[in-house]
């Protein structure tokens, strides 16, 4: 096991194939052509209504080459942003890119609102032609948005205007978030490497760590809540000029979901907030203290903590996605020539993630590889991205993308099967219980904490727009009061964690998105539960759930694999899963003697 294996730090994605040619002038050429396509489209202007299903369909094919370029170049640049945050020259190009690429859908907007003005039955009749079978979902989802669509020059002023207001707000706090350095033992890491820390078996280490990051969190503390005022009041803007009713009505709508599922999905978690206090009260007793705090909450119950190297971690991963379908497997292998970024490096933005890019290329995953265990899952779950991205390709450019709450099936599901296999190589109680714990912990995090940070984001929207801005303290209180709701007595919520909303690049960039998590796990781990129902002959119907992307309603891609979403007991099928696996946990303590 060499350093460099553990920390995969040779481990770079190759993102050049997405340009014609290298560097910033395969980038400038990718955007030349798309603005003559874009010339070409914006003859159409006026003339939509009028649009017969050949023309239509061809208007579509045209859009779609122009998004591919469009595509490429904005995921090269924002890819190779990430790596390097610190780099002004990868910003000025990200910078440029959303510039031209903003004057582009600039051109394009007629489209969108001359659809959506189209009669209804006029649409449908449209819609029906088999010529469209590629764009059909996508334009009918499109005209959802109608009641909140404002006039063709309202709209232009709109986007234009974003690009120096939420989107330079945004980069802002994201270039505030990788500056963040924490200064532990007299060593400067980042941040994602401070939290890493939490999972410590040592108090000490843990409650040093927190303080560090905590300290860490004071400088630009001001700034950053400005930022969040800011952005809260833009979108306090943006909904009542779309006459949205709520702060979180656009975002169920974009993620075709009804305002009453979400409602339902919010208080069917909170009505089981006895399951993450009844683990956090167990937690204790393993950990062998009176409370836990909340720096706590992620210490592994195991004494010491094994490290795992990047290649036995990717082995474990390929055989368990092989265990479950061949065909999965080999789709994933492909990404370890070039797709993946792992290694953890100052500038580089935290977390993890997958990016679709475009149809015609393949997606990208981007990791900060700490050698934990967790690590295996984590790439497990951006691998299931990864694969469903992969296999939805042939769906095209309208339709590769699932809704945002199907968005987390395959990854929870690839990340659910690696669990397995990597609880089935384990004989060690001790070891056993380590590994069930993180899991439930995970779960807990998922579905618990989201929807914790979903009554955050409600209590300081709502807030924002019935008292103005807020302050440092407010935000504190909100956030202390929100966690307190889900953790109860179990867990102490210490003075320096009132600040810990401060970092979170949800809230900034992608408001309203938590709950997204926690309704994809709930919906993932009920898929999950139909294939150890049904074994083998489950597999095909996945991988067909998988390659149908975003074509289909959320309903009609859940039947594929036979969930069903309208059931008003559906979000008690997941909670049911997540608790029994509690139960698996505590037993598992008992059996290594440690309760
Ligand atoms: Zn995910």
């Amino acid at each position: 096991m060499t350093a460099t294996d553990l920390t995969a730090d040779g481990v770079v994605w190759d993102l050049v194939p997405l340009l014609p040619e290298p560097g910033e002038a395969g980038v400038v050429a990718l955007l030349d052509d798309a603005d003559v396509i874009a010339r070409e489209l914006a003859g159409a202007r006026g003339t939509v209504a009028g649009f017969d299903p050949g023309g239509l369909a061809q208007f579509m094919q045209r859009l779609a080459d122009l998004e591919d370029l469009v595509g490429r170049a904005q995921n090269y640049a924002e890819l190779d942003f990430t790596t390097d945050t610190a780099d002004p020259a990868r910003g000025a190009l990200m910078q440029r890119v959303e510039e031209r690429t903003t004057a582009i859908a600039t051109q394009l907007l007629f489209f969108e609102l001359e659809w959506a003005a189209v009669p209804d039955d006029r649409a449908e009749t449209l819609l029906a032609d088999p010529q469209l079978a590629f764009a059909a979902h996508y334009l009918r989802s499109a005209r959802r948005y109608r009641p909140h669509l404002l006039s063709e020059p309202e709209e232009v002023v709109m986007t234009e205007k974003a690009v120096t207001g939420r989107s330079a707000w945004q980069r802002l706090f994201d270039e505030q978030v990788s500056a963040i350095t924490v200064d532990l033992d007299g060593n400067a890491v980042t941040l994602e490497g401070a939290l890493a820390r939490l999972h410590s078996p040592d108090r000490a280490v843990r409650q040093g760590a927190a303080a560090a990051v905590t300290d860490s969190l004071a400088p630009n503390l001001r700034t950053r809540a400005f930022i969040m005022n800011t952005l809260l009041a833009d979108k306090a803007t943006d909904d009542r000029m779309r006459h949205y009713g709520s702060w979180i009505a656009n975002r169920n709508l974009a993620n075709e979901a009804s305002d009453e599922s979400v409602q339902a999905l919010v208080e069917a978690v909170q009505f089981r907030y006895s399951i993450p206090q009844r683990w956090y009260a167990l937690k204790a007793r393993l950990l062998g203290i009176d409370r836990i705090a909340d720096y706590d909450r992620m210490a592994s119950v195991a004494d010491t903590e094994s490290q795992i190297s990047w290649s036995e971690g990717t082995g474990i991963v390929l055989d368990a996605y092989a265990s479950f379908s061949p065909e999965l497997a080999d789709t994933a292998r492909q990404f370890f020539d070039g797709w993946i970024d792992a290694g953890a490096r100052p500038g580089k933005r935290p977390g993890a993630f997958c990016a679709y890019t475009v149809p015609s290329h393949h997606p990208y995953v981007l990791l900060n590889w700490t050698s934990r265990q967790r690590d295996v899952l984590t790439l497990a779950h951006e691998l299931g991205h990864g694969v469903h991205a992969y296999l939805a390709r042939p769906q095209g450019i309208y339709h590769q993308t699932t809704p945002l709450t199907l968005a987390e099936t395959a990854s929870v599901f690839g990340e659910t099967v690696t669990f397995g296999r990597l609880l089935g190589m384990i004989d060690d109680p001790q070891e056993r219980l380590a590994l069930l714990a993180s899991n439930l912990e995970d779960q807990i995090a998922t579905v618990f904490r989201q929807t914790a940070m979903n009554r955050f984001e409600d209590a300081i929207h709502n807030a924002r727009r019935d008292e103005g801005e807020l302050s440092i303290e407010q935000f504190g209180e909100h956030w202390a009061r929100t966690q307190t709701d889900m953790l109860g007595e179990a867990v102490e919520i210490t003075e320096g964690y009132r600040t810990w909303w401060s970092y979170i690049p949800h809230f900034i960039g992608m408001p309203g998105y938590v709950y997204a998590y926690a309704y994809g796990q709930l919906l993932a781990l009920s898929v999950y539960a139909r294939y150890e129902e049904q074994g083998s002959e489950f597999v095909p119907r996945y991988l067909d759930l998988l390659r149908a992307g975003g074509s289909l309603p959320p309903e009609e891609l859940g039947k594929i694999v036979g969930v069903d979403l309208s059931d008003p007991q559906f979000w008690d099928r997941g909670l049911d899963i997540v608790e029994r696996r509690l139960d698996a946990t505590e037993q598992a303590a008992r059996e290594a003697g440690r309760l």
